[in-house]
């Protein structure tokens, strides 16, 4: 990782450490060279003193025994010229002191001492003779051969720096600083050419040719990566393009299928909990919607009733041939689509196995759509088919319940209401009677001597009487709001709204004539014939006090005891209170 911007070229700083390293080489070379001629002289030095010794000694030791001065000063001279000697001192035994010229300047130490002994006795000491060596030959010697070393090492370092700087340069900064360039133009989107290193020709190759054939292998993988990249990119455009129609189709298919669950739903909700008598709007309006939805004019539905003769049961619009006899093939059990009338009509027909039948009928050029979106259709059919059986069970069952209702609150020797029925309508009629603030009555009847009917005639010629006496009451009193009742036994009663007193009594002496009007002989009774006798009370809203029709009920229960009591066949009024 590069932590700093400062630039320093590979060649410069190999030179500079070849440089110290030619430093450290050059001193220990020096070192030891000048070791080397410190030993070679300390060793020439020696070989002169032996020598020195060999030739001058004797001459020197016959000298001394003779005391030839002249001659000694002589050797001592001869020897003193020597190079590797500075100076020579003789020294007698006697005491006397011969030395060579320069034996006066000379203050360092005596380098070599040769003892010079008799020739004929060599035990006997005749004087010793001190060498001082020459150690400015030394340093000169020594000098020139470390300056020697020095200009070697220079001249060794310096040609060898030339020749690896310059190869350096040719073989490493030039073709380095052209890959850099080129790695510096190098991007995935417009691959530069590669590098030309402008070599000469050779039939060998190197490390800077290895990274080269790398770059060229990398410009290379970058071309075929760059194409395969632009083929990839093509086809990622085609595929996009491809699923943006894909996702246009599906989202077409999507919106039809929700139109259908909007319109299956939508049906549904409304038809839950529905009247029989709602349901053909609400089915009409299923059939309008879907016609809306499919682009079609017309939609129909028949079902095929158990003479096999087609029976149209909801029609909408009035393109298709609603209302001709239909002559349809393939009575194939299940549903099948027919294509009627050059796709003019879709036609669903779906036959099962007992010979029943339903056909769905799209008319006015509808769009088919898909086989799923004939499913979805034919689920359609299926719903509103399944809603048409809904509405016939429901007006069934609402036939049933207003039986059930009528029975419930309908006496059934009589036919007229029951005392059920009585109870449900008074309270009504009340809040009635005080809203509108009119007069309500009620008449309270019971057959005369009616025991001693049954007694006399049976109990059936009893219930024929009990039904020809309610027939009187019902003709008489049809007006809305009028009821007549068989409370029970031979006991019959009216609520009449808007009757006041007056009113009540001659309706009462109204049913009092009927019944006698019938002529029905009773031998049990003093009148010979049978009679009814009547309890009328009224309310009206001048009355102080508020309505409470178990009061008037209790009022006309009195006035028909009085009745009785009163002799029969007659109408008595209750008193207002
Ligand atoms: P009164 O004039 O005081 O009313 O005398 P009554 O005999 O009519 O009175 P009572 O209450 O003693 O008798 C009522 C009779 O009505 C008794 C019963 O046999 C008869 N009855 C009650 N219900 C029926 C019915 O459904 N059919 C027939 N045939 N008779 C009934
Ligand atoms: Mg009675
Ligand atoms: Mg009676």
């Amino acid at each position: 990782m590069i932590r700093s911007e400062r630039f320093r070229p590979l060649r410069r700083r190999l030179l500079r450490r070849l440089f110290w390293l030619a430093l450290c080489c050059g001193g220990l070379a020096i070192c030891g060279q000048t070791w080397l001629v410190y030993q070679q002289e300390t060793e020439r030095f020696e070989a002169g003193v032996e020598e020195i010794g060999r030739t001058h000694l004797p001459l020197l030791a016959v000298g001394l025994w003779d005391l030839e001065v002249e001659a000694l000063q002589q050797q001592v001279e001869q020897i003193a010229a020597r190079k590797e000697v500075a100076s020579v001192v003789l020294q007698s035994s006697t005491g006397l002191l011969i030395s060579s010229a320069a034996a006066e300047q000379e203050t360092g130490d005596v380098d070599a001492v040769l003892p010079i002994r008799n020739a004929r006795s060599p035990d006997e000491l005749l004087g010793e003779l001190r060498i001082h060596a020459d150690d400015s030959q030394l340093d000169r010697t020594i000098l020139l051969a470390a300056g020697q070393k020095i200009v070697e090492v220079a001249l060794f370092t310096g040609l060898i720096s030339l020749l690896i700087g310059y190869s350096l340069h040719r073989e490493l900064h030039v073709p380095l600083k052209r890959i850099a360039a080129y790695v510096a133009r190098l991007s995935p989107q417009k691959p530069a050419a590669p590098p030309q290193l402008r070599r000469r020709r050779r039939d060998w190759f190197d490390e800077m040719d290895l990274v080269t054939r790398g770059f060229e292998t990398l410009h290379e993988g970058l071309l075929r990566h760059g194409a395969e990249r632009d083929a990839a990119m093509q086809a990622l455009a085609a595929e996009r393009d491809l699923l943006d129609s894909r996702v246009a189709q599906r989202t077409q298919v999507l919106q039809r299928i929700s139109g259908y669950q909007a319109i299956l739903s939508r049906t549904l909700l409304r038809c839950v909990h529905l009247r029989a008598d709602a349901f053909a709007p609400a089915l009409q309006q299923a059939l309008e919607e879907l016609c809306e939805f499919l682009g079609a004019r017309a939609c129909a539905m028949a079902e095929r009733d158990e003479k096999r003769q087609w029976r149209w049961r909801l029609v909408r619009g009035s393109l298709w041939r609603a209302g001709e006899p239909l002559e349809l093939p393939n009575e194939q059990p299940g549903w099948s689509l027919l294509d009627c009338e050059a796709g003019q009509a879709l036609v669903f027909v779906r036959y099962d196995d007992a010979g029943g039948g339903q056909l769905f009928v799209l008319g006015g050029e509808p769009r088919a759509g898909d086989a799923d979106e004939q499913r979805y259709l034919q689920m359609v059919a299926e719903m509103l088919f399944s809603l048409l059986d809904r509405w016939q069970s429901a007006e069934a069952l609402e036939q049933t319940q207003a039986e059930l209702e009528r029975l419930s609150l309908s006496d059934p020797l009589t036919g007229l209401g029951n005392r059920r029925h009585f109870e449900q309508v008074r309270e009504q009629e009340c809040r009635r009677a005080v809203r509108h603030g009119q007069p309500l009555s009620v008449l309270m009847l019971d057959v005369d001597y009616f025991k001693a009917y049954n007694d006399q005639y049976g109990h059936g010629a009893g219930d024929d009487c009990l039904v020809r006496i309610a027939d009187c009451i019902r003709h008489l009193f049809q007006r809305a709001g009028e009821l007549p009742v068989r409370l029970g036994g031979e006991e019959f009663a009216v609520i009449l709204p808007a009757y006041d007193s007056d009113l009540a009594q001659a309706a009462a002496e109204r049913v009092r004539s009927a019944v006698l009007a019938l002529q029905c002989p009773h031998a049990g009774a003093p009148l010979g014939q049978l009679s009814v006798s009547l309890g009328v009370a009224a309310w009206t809203p001048a009355d102080e006090q508020p309505l409470d029709f178990e009061a008037l009920l209790e009022r006309a229960d009195r006035a028909l005891y009085q009745a009785k009591a009163g002799g029969r066949n007659r109408v008595c009024v209750s008193p207002l209170r």
